[in-house]
This record gives C-alpha cells, structure tokens and sequence, in this order.
C-alpha cells in the first residue's frame, strides 16, 4: 500500500477535502474562471518587459515591504474610479484578493472566531475560513439568489460572526448587492459584535451600479476587497488589494509575511496601472458582450440572474451536472459551481461567446 495524505498527521478538519479548483481542460472555448479573454495589449507587454528588466538589476535586495508606491497607484485609481477619496494608508496589496481574504482572516478570524457569508457564494470565503481556522456559518439567500435581509440580520444576531463577507457582484449568481442592504448588515454586525464586514468587489468594475467605498467614510470596522485579475485582465499577475480605515490596514501587516510582494509583482503591477484607461475600455466591450449573451440565452429559453458580472448564471437543468458535460461535449467549457440547476458561463470574445450560444442552442433542441 502507497503512503498518501491519510498517513501524514495533517489537520483534522482538512482531512478527506479536495484542493479548490476549477478543472484545466484543454478545450477550445474555455468560459469557466471569469478571466478576461482578452491578453494583454502589446504596449503594455513592453512597459512590463522594461520594468521588469529594470528591477531584476535590484533582485540581490528584498522589495518593498510596504510596497509604498504600488498602493500609491491602487489609492490613486480608486479615488478616480470610486468616487470616494483613498489614500496609501487606505490601501493594502497582496498576492491576488485570496491573499488579501487570508491575511484579513488571519488578523480577524483565527480559532474560536467565526466568519458568515451569504451562501451560494464564492467558495474560496469558507475554504480560507477552514485554513485560518476560522468557524464558518452558511448564510442564506433568498429563492432569487438576493440576501434575504431579515434572515440575514437574524442569522448576524444569533451567530455574532466575527467577520462578515458580502460578495458584490456576487459569484457564481451575478447579482449586485443594493448599498442598503450593505448598511443595514454592517449596522446589524456592529449591533452584534462588531464585527468586520468584509465587501468583495473583485467584479466591480463590470457592473451596472457604483463601488461602495464611500461607504468607508466612518465605517473603520468596513473593507472593501479588490482584484486585478478581472478588469485589468491581469489574473496570472496575482494582485489583490483592499481599502479601508488604516487601522486595517496596520492589523494585515501584523499577518502578512515579510516581503510578500515580490519586486517583479509590484513593477507588473504598477506597469499595468499606466495602462488603466486602455484595460477599462475591454470592461465596457466585456459588459456589451455580457448583455448579449443574458439577451439571448433568455431568446433561447433559458432563465438567468441579473448580471452584473463578466459571467453570467443560467438554467434550469433538471441534471446541472449532465448539461455541463453536454456543453463540454461540443467544445466549450462552463462551470458548474454546484448550484442546483444552474451553471455559470464567462463572458469571453464574440467568437468565444457565439460557440457558447451555438452550444446551448444545440442542447435546448436536443432537450425538447
Ligand atoms: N473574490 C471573488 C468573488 C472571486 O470570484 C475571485 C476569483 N475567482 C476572487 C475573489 C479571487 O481572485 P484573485 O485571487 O485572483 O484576486
């Protein structure tokens, strides 16, 4: 008998899981991770070679460790973006929003807290949660996929979570999270606790409705969580950052490893904010296309939930699982993210996305 991961003394409640990700496969239309389809623009590809060739001469020293001038950056395009003014003390970076979940989980989570999110949601919330040692508790959602605000408040009193994630766009249903639904759940883990409210907005950028970071005015115990994976189209970058009061972002430094963002990250990173206004014009064709796609998956015939995403939710499937392997049989990889009934496509190029309808057209006939 081979030695496996059963033999080795690893953590109890990591015992018989699964490592999180969607499958890789090699098909040629993949939809199914909420990149943005388009690479990068060529002059952007050269300013990054350049940065990059100029901080390998520094490799032999540690980076920044405060990455001052790279949060300098993020501060500046959220203040232009988001309506709200945001400083470099504001604003912490890490590798991808994961790390940003994680370090934020460490500082304010951690054995005997809890964290609550309202479920179906992005899973990657419960699964930090697990590795910080963080207690979960499952919140709910109503039928339509919107929190449902009295049991939301109600689950709040009873449970008293330490930290409270609200995902806006939520992921993998596409819907916007109204700014007073935001309140009244920050009033309610305040009334509670207080707790932290944790504001993912790595979609933010695709959606119809504003930011919520002039929320942050008075709010100290509020964080608003952001990516470049999704609008700047930079996900293989990894980086993830977060605005907040600054005693926030004191607390992540007292988690965070030292040097955490290597040099190369942060000249990526900082190389691709010269560029935002070239990478935001995607975003609108991104939009424009998504919109396409709710039109006609509805021409069709199937149901969708309100997107304000670069992905889109769509169903019903008697059998969720089967439609995904239908789908994936001609060609063009979705995600099934485990919602009964529904799964939930990325919006990629015209062509990428007229493969998708020209797959779901296919099933629907077959279907009836
Ligand atoms: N939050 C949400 C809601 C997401 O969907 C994702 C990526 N799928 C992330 C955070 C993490 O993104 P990253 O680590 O690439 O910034």
């Amino acid at each position: 008998m081979s030695f496996g991961i059963d033999d080795l003394p690893v953590r109890d409640e990591l015992r018989g899981k699964s490592p999180y990700g969607a499958p890789q496969l090699d098909v040629p239309v993949r939809l199914n991770t909420n990149e943005n389809p388009y690479p990068l623009p060529e002059p952007l590809v050269e300013r990054i070679a350049e940065r990059v060739r100029e901080a390998a001469r520094g490799l032999n020293r540690y980076p920044d460790r405060d990455a001052v001038e790279l949060r300098t950056e993020l501060a500046k395009y959220l203040t232009k973006t988001g309506g709200h003014r945001v400083g470099v003390e504001n604003v912490w970076a890490a590798n991808g929003s994961n790390e940003v979940i994680q370090q934020l989980l460490q500082a304010f989570g951690g054995p005997g807290r809890t964290a609550i999110g309202f479920e179906p949601s992005y899973s990657m919330h419960a699964l930090i949660a697990r590795g910080t040692g963080t207690g979960w508790i499952s919140g709910p959602r109503g039928e339509d996929f919107t929190i449902d605000l009295p049991a939301a408040r109600r689950a709040i009193a009873e449970h008293k979570p330490d930290v409270v994630f609200i995902t806006t766009p939520n992921n993998p249903t596409g819907n916007a999270v109204a700014p007073e639904t935001v309140l009244a759940l920050y009033e309610a883990a305040q009334a509670a606790k207080p707790s932290m409210v944790i504001v993912d907005e790595a979609y933010i950028e695709f959606s119809h409705g504003a930011s919520l970071l002039p929320l942050l005015a008075g709010r100290p115990y509020l964080v608003v969580s952001r990516t470049m994976s999704k609008a700047f189209g930079a996900a293989g970058l990894r980086l993830g950052y977060l605005a907040a009061h600054p005693a926030v972002v004191d607390a992540v430094q007292l988690v965070r490893l030292p040097y955490h963002l290597s040099a190369i990250t942060q000249v990526t990173a900082l190389a691709a904010l010269e560029h935002t206004d070239t990478l935001l014009k995607y975003v609108e064709q991104l939009k424009c296309e998504r919109d396409r796609l709710v039109a006609e998956l509805r021409a069709i015939g199937y149901a969708v939930t309100e997107s304000d995403a670069n992905f889109i939710q769509f169903g019903r499937f008697t059998d969720a699982q089967a439609a995904w392997r239908q789908i994936l049989d001609r060609g063009v990889l979705v995600r099934d993210n485990g919602v009964p009934g529904w799964l939930r496509v990325t919006a990629g190029t015209p062509a990428e996305n007229d493969a998708f309808l020209d797959a779901v057209r296919d099933l629907k006939k077959e279907q009836e």
